[in-house]
């Protein structure tokens, strides 16, 4: 007999017929010989409603009154899934976040689970009783025994925390479409199922906003080992695995607060290599990488900030072996990026030998303020300057001088209480490219000139933490200019659309103070990303990438990437195509054409 934790989404439970159809497969899997807990989100698009609702009343309406609010529309579909169930013969009780006992911060409408108190449940389950809990909500600690919510879409972190908690033997989420698909099939019709992918890559695509799965699902799956698969509503169809590898026994205590950062990497055997001032239009980092595969020489870490002027320095870090080739690749191609050949000062290359790579790695940096802030400042109390950065949602990687590696190790491991280890760079049997996903709630947001010396950028993203922003790509720019006999940077990084203005103003108040350049905001921007774990050792996935986009005349404004992921920013009335060329480009689109239902 196995305890299986079933989730309903929205669409699932929408009506009275679909309500009825969940309750049979229930009793068909309680028939089955198995546990069942179920996890169900609100009716259809009822939490939507209830925030037009609110917003008609109050334009900034409390955050505790919306988890009051919101938290109606989960209480709903306990009881009449409930019901449906008892109308079959089946014994069954509906339980609230707070009657189950999942306690949270007290963090209105994005509260964290801190730990599920599992006797009441278990003793129902021993009872011979299906246990109908509401997702998305929890109640907090402290002693006032406030209403929760985990944030929008959070039924799926109730339904994997309860599976954690409960050491179940699976956890099944059941969805309007057949699993995870390649992209979002409401972009892409086309787009196929994906039958297994691993927690890392599911975490970078989840965090793009892929929002088949709440990234912080994912997380602690990936930190409990909790067997995951997501599925149909309305088929048998096997649908994706979500993979991970059983790690020991974590504890259950403080179970979403568990270290945001769980490795520190570093590699000190990378090279730089960057072109400086090349044009600001599209195809020249295809043009760059697509030559760079061509030669075989693998990249691993790809830079692009904003364009100063019209022109953009690329950055790419190569293994130190194969530098020379790389170089020399750079070297052939940059003459053609010139306007005249006599502007040798256009597309000048530049070669740096002695860098290490550092990185931090963990989910739980994901949507928390500070994580990269603290490596900033960690590096910076080290007295170690910070040469590149480039993060992905899940890892923040610095480029250093080689000389300050130890040094700067030995401070994070420090910091974070952790040990470092070397970067293993092995390439994993997977797909180059198993998903591609696009993220339009963001804007960018770039500081000219902030001086290049330790702890600046410690200093800007310390100040947004303090701020309770959740920073997402972070790009430090590879030019220097030479303001007031010191040098600087630009610095970027990108925001949640909504905490964009409020950021903006913030930052320009403190660029007057501390004499910092211009801050510039642009909100129409979209990010688009590829993730695969088998990039990792394959020349040439990111040239494709950047091919596909030349050649629909889509201008590349910023490039991150980490070992399995590559993310481009272009602008937002091009996102939907650069996903859509994309997804071609790398032959990821089925003769199925899938149709979400509404
Ligand atoms: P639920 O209410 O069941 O939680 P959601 O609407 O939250 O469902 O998530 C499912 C939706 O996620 C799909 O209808 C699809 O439009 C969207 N989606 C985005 N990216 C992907 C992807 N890579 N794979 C599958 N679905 C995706
Ligand atoms: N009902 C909540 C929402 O719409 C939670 C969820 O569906 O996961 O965001
Ligand atoms: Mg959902």
């Amino acid at each position: 007999m196995a305890l299986i934790v079933q989730k309903y989404g929205g669409t699932s439970v929408g009506s009275v017929e679909r309500i009825q159809a969940v309750a049979q497969r229930v009793c068909r899997t309680v028939q089955a010989g198995n546990s069942v807990v179920v996890v169900v989100s609100a009716m259809g698009k009822s939490t939507d409603g209830l925030v037009k609702l609110a917003h008609e009343i109050s334009k900034n309406p409390s955050r505790r009154e919306m988890d009051m609010l919101l938290s109606t529309g989960e209480q709903v579909s306990i009881a009449v899934v409930s019901m449906a169930l008892q109308e079959l013969g089946q014994p069954a009780i509906s339980m609230t976040g707070a009657q189950v006992g999942i306690l949270t911060e007290a963090e209105h409408t994005r509260a964290r689970i801190l730990n599920i108190e599992t006797e009441r449940l278990v003793r129902q389950l021993d009872e011979g009783k299906v246990v109908v809990v509401a997702g998305f909500q929890g109640v907090s600690s402290s002693d006032e025994l406030e209403i929760t919510t985990l944030g929008r879409g959070g039924s799926d972190t109730s339904a994997v925390a309860l599976a954690a908690a409960l050491n179940a033997d699976f956890c099944e989420i059941y969805t309007d479409v057949p699993g995870i698909l390649t992209t979002d099939p409401r972009l892409v019709p086309d787009a196929q199922l994906i039958d297994e992918i691993t927690c890392d890559e599911m975490l970078e695509l989840a965090s793009l906003g892929a929002k088949v799965l709440h990234p912080r699902a994912v997380e602690i799956a990936r930190n409990y080992g909790v067997p995951l698969v997501v599925r149909s509503s309305w088929t048998d169809e096997p649908g994706t695995w979500v993979t991970s590898s059983r790690p020991q026994g974590r504890s259950l205590v403080n179970l979403e607060l568990a270290r945001p950062v769980d490795s520190i990497q570093f590699d000190t055997d990378q090279a730089k290599v960057a072109l400086l001032r090349v044009p600001d239009k599209p195809g020249v980092a295809a043009r760059l990488f697509g030559e760079i595969s061509r030669q075989n020489v693998d990249v691993d870490l790809i830079i692009q900030s904003i364009h100063d002027g019209n022109s953009n320095d690329i950055a790419f870090t190569v293994m130190n072996p194969i530098l020379k080739k790389a170089e020399a690749v750079a070297d052939a191609i940059a003459p053609a990026l010139r306007s005249h050949p006599s502007k040798t000062d256009e597309a000048e290359v530049l070669v740096e030998k002695d860098i290490a790579k550092v990185s931090i790695a963990g989910a739980g940096m994901i949507g928390r303020p500070g994580v990269a802030a603290k490596m900033f400042a960690t590096l910076a109390e080290a007295g170690v300057n910070i040469q590149m950065i480039s993060t992905s949602e899940v890892k923040v990687s610095c480029v250093v001088d080689a000389q300050e590696c130890d040094r700067a190790i030995a401070a994070l491991s420090q910091a974070f209480e952790i040990d470092a280890s070397p970067t293993t760079s092995a390439p994993l049997p997977h797909n180059a490219v198993c998903g591609v996903a696009i993220d339009t709630n963001q804007s960018r947001l770039a500081i000219r000139h902030v001086p290049d010396h330790p702890g600046m950028a410690a200093k800007i993203f310390g100040l947004l933490a303090q701020y309770n922003v959740s920073v997402d790509m972070i790009i430090q720019s590879q030019r220097c200019h030479i303001v007031g006999g010191i040098p600087t940077r630009d610095i970027a990084f990108t925001v949640a659309r909504a905490e964009a203005e409020a950021t903006h103003q913030m930052l320009q108040q403190v660029a007057i103070e501390t004499g910092w350049g211009e801050v510039i905001l642009d909100n129409a921007i979209a990010k688009v990303s590829i993730v695969g774990a088998g990039m990792v050792g394959q020349p040439g996935i990111a040239a494709k990438m950047f091919t596909a986009l030349a050649e629909n005349q889509i201008n590349i404004q910023m490039i991150t990437t980490s070992e399995i992921k590559v993310s481009c920013v272009v602008s937002q009335e091009q996102g939907v195509k650069a996903l859509q060329v994309i997804h071609a480009a790398f032959d990821l689109a089925g003769c199925e054409k899938f149709v979400v239902p509404a």
